[in-house]
């Protein structure tokens, strides 16, 4: 699955526009597009079903009205029976039984069935089944799903859609099968539905009759593939082919929506191209179809040849559509076509190899966008979000990445890492082999395992083969051990440079002792000018590199490939700041704003001292960069600004961040780069909301009731952020005026503008009635925590939050997809320690426990506790700092 997401959320955000509001990334790890790649729950009893009796192809036949609440269907299933046994388990959770049958040569063997669990059932034969060919047949009725998991049943505009989501294990919930990723097998799908509706699957139609008003479509057989994978959609959707991909490609959405197709389509070409290049072999399926789901929760989902995504991730008006959701459309298509070899093609054997999986997508489809569409700017972006991840990393409560899948609680713990810590040491890894090289071995990995299943020790082989040296090993202190290394960098005199790594830690954790392998980039001046980078890998606590004479300054991540954090005496980082305009890349600037502010977490630079260099990295000419240093300030107004110090706070901003916007103006300039579009609306916030500054909050009021009168007059990129700042001193009745615009939207874009919008109102009763709203107006699963998570941005509205999920917990769990309860401690997430006692009280509950609850709530608490120590250490200093400025 892919989560276009950032931080701890997993990517989850709803859109990149949402991400430059000041909330703390509340719910990201709910809401991301980078929800892209949230995994389901594995339920959490993991039976697993053994190896002795084996499928080797199951038929699949359902009969559904997506107007109905329930359906029928049988499935037979083709079984080898490897051992002598008299026992044939399969997995089913839901369906009703009514004929259960083992077969050999079309005779019917004595045996019995009952359910071992809610998950699995065991049948029982008089006498043992010798080796050998069997077929299992089950006839079964069932109810849809309603909460978007598994086969469930929708509406849109008063018509019934069915849709499906099965990772990790709800294909279980849909059908009787094998639901585990080893058992990788060819699957047929017949489905008969009403004749007025369409219906799409993994694979073509082989062929199709229409009987008594009911179409009976049978599909062709497809490759190899386990449960997880499947795919079906049906109801009264429309499509819009997609040409020039060399098989048969459409878009698939519901009714009127097929016009919002076209920048899809435009795009998926020549990502698709780039990722036949890099894998040197052509798209593996026989057709592709892409989903446009209206209640999806993750961003999309690699099924084979019928790939779900969130709609409005997929259906921009192309008239409209800012540079912002193209970038995260562009990289979520990236993201689930590499699947289409890295997961689909080439399956890992269990779900403790998850992170692999999703790591590998979320690196090549970064890769290929950046190579794609450069103007998007994704490999500034791609440091941006890794900064994010360390910061996550950086705590005791983070655990490794790959560790043995004890409890499917653990997948579901540290899920955001999986997609992004991997992210980033398989591209660090990778600038160290040489991309060339790391490519061969991923080619070798892909040709070796091609249709079947592998662990993450296949990739490695293939890797060190390639490398012809133990890159694996190196690897493995990034992906087995929690946290990443410190680096304290000294430059003597002589001309030396001392490195010395230590684990990285938050001021006060007592994490334990760790070493790793790090190759470790230093870039330095050339004397007759430009600069040069020594890399070497540093596998010692200590080590001492020689660079030929005192440099006058170094940067010790260069191109900021590296997975850890650095410290250079004040001086030199001062050296390093003020020139930083001059000597370091974008990427290096982004960096470098991150690497000091985990300085400030663990304790090695002053509050006052921080916000001094990030005032002077304000004025950077990369609008990048500039948004970078943005998501530094959300950090220390959570920790840093109670009510007495909004004033100058305000004032600090205004001075800090006017230069920005003079710069890159307050609507756009034809022509202009895509990345003033992109940084234009954080700029937006942080001025109005938070700088609270007059001409920018006139100029989005004008802006917003400009959208209202007609959308394609404004900039779609300040849509958005326009209508929630004007919600900011909005009285009721612009409220109701955007519930109802909400409701009559036209596309998935606009709907999501006014959703979010919903929780920018800053008055107290209009903040109730939008919690009211999530719940009680006609939202959809995926939708209930929008309207919050815009409100997160202050400390009232996170008060507010969370109130609103404690009360209404039991409402809540009823409606969102049921992944989202073990996250529901993150609601806890900020600068409160009474806030963190009350949830410690409310989730020690057991009707409020879920998988994953107990450590989500761990991370949470750490956080907390953070950001409460880090405010009583520098708050003082801070607060002088802004007084002092403010005079
Ligand atoms: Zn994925």
């Amino acid at each position: 699955m892919s989560s276009p997401t950032f931080k701890p959320r997993v990517e989850m955000r709803t859109t990149e526009n949402l991400r430059a509001f000041p909330s703390r990334g509340l719910l990201l790890l709910l809401l991301s597009v980078t929800a892209i790649l949230l995994p389901g729950a594995v339920s959490a009893d993991v039976a697993r079903l053994g190896n002795d009796v084996v499928p080797t192809f199951q038929a699949i036949d359902l009969v559904l009205d997506a107007d109905a609440d329930d359906y029928r269907g049988a499935v037979r299933v083709e079984l080898e029976v490897k051992r002598a046994t008299d026992v044939v388990r399969f997995h089913s959770e839901g369906p009703e039984l009514t004929r259960v049958a083992l077969m050999q040569d079309g005779a019917e063997i004595a045996a019995s069935h009952q359910a071992e669990s809610d998950e699995v059932v065991r049948l029982e034969t008089e006498t043992p089944l010798a080796p050998g060919a069997y077929q299992l047949e089950v006839e079964f009725t069932n109810v849809y799903d309603t909460q978007a998991i598994s086969l469930y049943r929708m509406e849109k505009d008063g018509q019934g859609y069915l849709f499906t989501q099965f990772q990790a294990d709800d294909a279980r919930e849909a059908f009787p099968c094998w639901d585990e990723p080893a058992f990788k097998n060819p699957f047929q799908m017949t489905l008969t539905v009403p004749e007025a509706h369409l219906a799409v699957t993994n694979t073509p139609i082989e062929e199709s009759k229409v009987e008594d008003g009911w179409r009976t479509i049978r599909f062709r057989k497809t490759k190899p593939l386990p449960s997880y994978l499947l795919a079906i959609a049906t109801g009264p959707l429309e499509t819009v082919a997609m040409p020039g991909l060399g098989v048969p490609a459409r878009v698939v959405t519901v009714r009127g929506q097929g016009h919002l197709a076209g920048l899809a389509i435009e795009m998926t070409a020549p990502l698709l191209k780039a990722l036949e290049a890099y894998f040197g072999s052509p798209y593996p399926y026989a057709k592709l179809d892409f989903l446009a789901v209206p209640e999806f929760w993750p961003g999309g989902m690699e099924n084979a040849g019928a790939i779900t995504y969130a709609d409005r991730l997929l259906l921009l008006d192309p008239e409209a559509a800012s540079v912002s959701p193209q970038r995260s459309m562009a990289r979520v298509i990236a993201h689930e076509l590499a699947h289409m070899w890295f997961g689909d093609m080439v399956t890992m054997e269990w779900w403790d190899d998850l992170w692999l999986n999703e790591s590998f997508a979320t690196w090549m489809g970064d890769k290929v966008v950046a190579e794609v569409f450069p103007q998007f700017g994704s490999a500034v972006a791609a440091v941006q979000s890794t900064q994010g991840i360390l910061q996550q990393d950086a705590r005791a409560t983070t655990g490794a990445i790959r560790k043995p899948l004890n409890s499917p609680k653990d997948l579901l713990s540290d899920v955001g890492l999986a997609y992004q810590k991997g992210r980033t040491v398989l591209g660090m890894f990778e600038q160290w082999m040489g991309p060339e090289t790391f490519r061969r071995g991923v080619i070798d990995y892909i040709e070796a395992n091609a249709w079947g299943n592998a662990e993450a020790s296949d990739l490695w082989r293939a890797l060190d083969a390639a490398a012809g040296k133990n890159v694996s090993g190196a690897m493995a202190t990034f992906l087995d051990q929690p946290g990443f290394p410190r680096i304290d960098v000294e430059l003597r005199d002589d001309g030396k440079v001392e490195l010395r790594q230590t684990r990285f830690r938050n001021h006060g954790s007592e994490s334990e002792d760790l070493t790793w392998q790090i190759p470790v980039s230093l870039k330095v001046p050339k004397v007759d000018g430009g600069s040069t980078t020594h890399t070497v890998l540093l596998d010692a606590p200590t080590t001492v590199v020689e660079l030929g004479g005192k440099p006058a300054w170094i940067f010790p991540n260069a191109d900021g490939d590296g997975y850890y954090r650095w410290r250079l005496p004040s001086d030199q980082l001062l050296t390093l700041a003020d020139q930083a305009g001059d000597v370091l890349s974008a990427r290096e600037r982004v960096e470098l704003i991150g690497n000091v502010s985990a300085l400030l977490l663990a304790g090695s630079l002053h509050g006052d001292e921080y916000l001094e260099v990030l005032g002077a990295l304000a004025d950077d000419p990369d609008p990048l960069v500039v948004r970078s240093l943005l998501g530094a300030l959300g950090a220390v107004k959570t920790a840093f600004v109670p009510a007495e110090l909004e004033a100058p706070f305000a004032a600090y901003l205004r001075r800090t961040l006017g230069p920005a916007i003079e710069r890159f103006g307050l609507e756009r300039a034809p022509g202009e780069a895509e990345a003033v579009s992109l940084v234009r609306p954080n700029l937006y916030t942080w001025l109005g909301r938070e700088g609270r500054d007059q001409a920018v909050l006139e100029a989005a009021r004008t802006l917003a009731s400009r959208y209202m009168e007609d959308a394609s007059a404004v900039d779609p990129s300040l849509a958005g952020t326009a209508l929630r700042l004007a919600a900011v001193g909005g009285d009721r009745e612009l409220f109701d005026d955007y519930t109802r615009r909400l409701e009559a939207a036209a596309t998935p874009s606009d709907r999501q503008r006014y959703l979010n919008a919903l929780g920018a109102f800053d008055r107290v009763e209009l903040r109730r009635a939008a919690l009211a709203y999530a719940l009680e107006g006609p939202l959809r699963p995926n939708e209930i925590f929008s309207p919050g998570q815009t409100m997160g941005s202050d400390a009232a509205g996170r008060d507010l939050l969370y109130r609103w999920m404690t009360e209404s917990y039991d409402q809540i769990m009823t409606r969102v997809p049921p992944i989202f309860a073990g996250f529901m401690p993150f609601v806890a997430s900020g600068c409160s320690a009474e806030r963190l006692a009350h949830a410690e009280d409310f989730f020690a509950q057991p009707e409020h426990q879920a998988p994953g609850t107990a450590r989500q709530l761990a991370k949470v608490a750490e956080q907390v506790r953070d950001c409460v120590a880090l405010r009583e250490r520098e708050g003082e200093a801070v607060a002088r700092f802004l007084k002092r400025d403010a005079e």
